[in-house]
């Protein structure tokens, strides 16, 4: 499966609290201080804020 056609509801994320890969909530775009882009959520078990890296950039991909 590839992470271009995910939908942003099947976002997945490292929850460091859950210590486990938990699926995302409350999806946003998000831009890290480097520029790189990424998605903002929060993890659907417990709450946390979530980032998630976007995968490598192809222009207007997004
Ligand atoms: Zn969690």
């Amino acid at each position: 499966m590839s992470l271009f056609n995910l939908r942003q509801e099947e976002i997945e994320a490292y929850c460091v609290r859950c210590r486990k890969t938990v699926l995302m909530k409350n999806i946003e775009d998000y831009e890290m201080k480097n520029g790189k882009k990424a998605w903002k959520g929060t993890c659907s078990e417990c709450g946390a804020v979530l980032f998630r890296i976007k995968p490598a950039p192809r222009e207007g991909m997004w």
